[in-house]
């Protein structure tokens, strides 16, 4: 079935930055990807082409990734007349289109939109939900496996104001029995958390980060872990609900150490902290509280440091800034062995099939895959279709509070009732549900 037309125009993300949405038109109706965008991004990730104008959006417009679209891909695109269903055939042709290694010359957020959206044609072509389309492509088995919710319930790092360094405090609802009953958790715990934060702290604790979590002015993790763990054991779910986190280290890098009052401009340096200190804090947590998963534990080319870490931990370890979703990166992580999980953000990469390619590596390699949004979001879900149909066992998009991340936790209850008993819970097989 023929493409007849491809239209990018520029919208706005969840912080009111210019993002691009791409419309793909076919015989079956018009099929629509939004791009999202990051806050803490990686310095390896794909290149999000922003206009640098400073005198609109201070330099953030998307106005050349959507010229991009509408004068360079959608006439290509059309005129190949590709088949929609073959996505690696589409991909393969949008990088040459671009024939740079990190898409810098279109952008990835003009060639993700246009990929998500020809995906989500060829899906409606074969008339199946997308995640099935995304099953079918990435060759996973059934049944379908739903993924445990990893949900950001306090925000800090750059994705909060006050003066807290690691990034993101998740609650992890692995016991639950299902999806629904998974969220349901979820949901008591962080209104629990919220009206613990502003008992504690002030209303003002009460105020959500970029991700939807609670951001009390707190400087410590330990103080954040308290306020979990306190919320977790009043809402009744001590020993059932596990805690995740992603320290976004890259972000407090600062001449070979970590400085945890990164956000003081007068930051005391003999405070800053080697990699081995910060790696003997993590072991102090994790004896503490019930943390299962750690997100960037290190900086995104401190190789030394994860090699470190890695050998003496038994969570999952997953790599974000240090992986970005690229297969290159993957490789250099497996082969010196930095961590055990990938995280996989599409607009990291650009494409679909290299987002799949991703997972399969890691799959490869006995890692556990993580799906995750963006900081910066949109109601664009397909994510949480991209999650089920790779079968990935675990998706962080937020807390369950503000429609950008609940979208996508709302598509994943429909799934689960859609789907009924032909899809499991990954449950506390998360990490190795590929295999479920
Ligand atoms: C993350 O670091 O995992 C994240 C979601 O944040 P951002 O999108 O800002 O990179
Ligand atoms: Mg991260």
């Amino acid at each position: 079935m023929a493409i007849t037309k491809i239209h990018a125009r520029s919208i706005y993300d969840s912080r009111g930055n210019p993002t691009v949405e791409v419309d793909v038109v076919t015989e079956t109706g018009l099929h629509r990807a939004i791009v999202p965008s990051g806050a803490s991004t990686g310095q390896h990730e794909a290149v999000e082409l922003r206009d640098g104008d400073k005198s609109k959006w201070a330099g953030k417009g998307v106005l050349k990734a959507v010229e991009n679209v509408n004068s360079v891909i959608a006439p290509a695109v059309i005129k190949k007349n590709l088949d929609v269903k073959d996505q690696a055939a589409v991909d393969a042709f949008l990088n040459s289109l671009d024939g740079t290694a990190n898409k810098g010359k279109l952008g990835a957020n003009a060639i993700l939109g246009v990929s998500l959206a020809i995906a989500k044609a060829a899906a409606a072509e074969k008339g199946i939900p997308l995640y099935a389309h995304v099953a079918d492509l990435a060759g996973t088995k059934k049944p379908y496996v739903l993924p445990v919710p990893f949900m950001n319930v306090l925000n800090g790092g750059s994705h909060a104001g006050g003066r807290l360094a690691f990034q993101e405090f998740m609650i992890v609802p692995s016991a639950a029995p299902t999806f629904t009953e998974a969220m349901r958790q979820g949901a008591e715990v962080y209104q629990i958390l919220k009206s613990l934060a502003k008992k504690r702290y002030g209303q003002s604790a009460g105020n959500v980060g970029d991700e939807g979590g609670v951001a009390p002015d707190i400087q410590t993790a330990e103080e954040a872990l308290d306020l979990i763990t306190d919320a977790i054991e009043q809402a009744g779910y001590t020993g059932t609900i596990k805690i995740a986190m992603d320290v976004a280290s890259s972000e407090f890098y600062r001449e070979g150490k970590y400085d945890l009052d990164f956000k003081n401009p007068d930051s005391d340096r003999s405070k800053w902290l080697t990699y081995q200190e910060l790696a003997a804090l993590y072991k102090s947590l994790a004896e503490k509280y019930p943390i299962v998963s750690i997100e960037d534990p290190f900086a995104e080319d401190d190789w030394e440091a994860w090699s470190y870490f890695f050998k003496t931990s038994d969570f999952q370890i997953v790599g974000d800034d240090l992986t970005v979703t690229n297969p290159e990166r993957i490789k250099t992580a497996i082969e010196k062995k930095a961590c055990n999980s990938l995280l996989l953000k599409v607009n990291q990469i650009g494409t679909l099939t290299e987002s799949i390619q991703a997972a399969k590596d890691s799959y490869a390699a006995g890692w556990g895959v993580m799906v995750s949004h963006r900081s910066g979001e949109t109601e664009d879900v397909t994510i949480a279709d991209i999650v089920v149909g790779l079968r990935a066992g675990q998706i962080k998009t937020g807390a369950p509070a503000r429609s950008e991340r609940l979208a996508k936790l709302n598509q994943i209850l429909r799934i689960e009732e859609e789907l009924g008993a032909n899809a499991v819970y990954a449950g506390e097989h998360f990490r190795t549900a590929v295999n479920i």
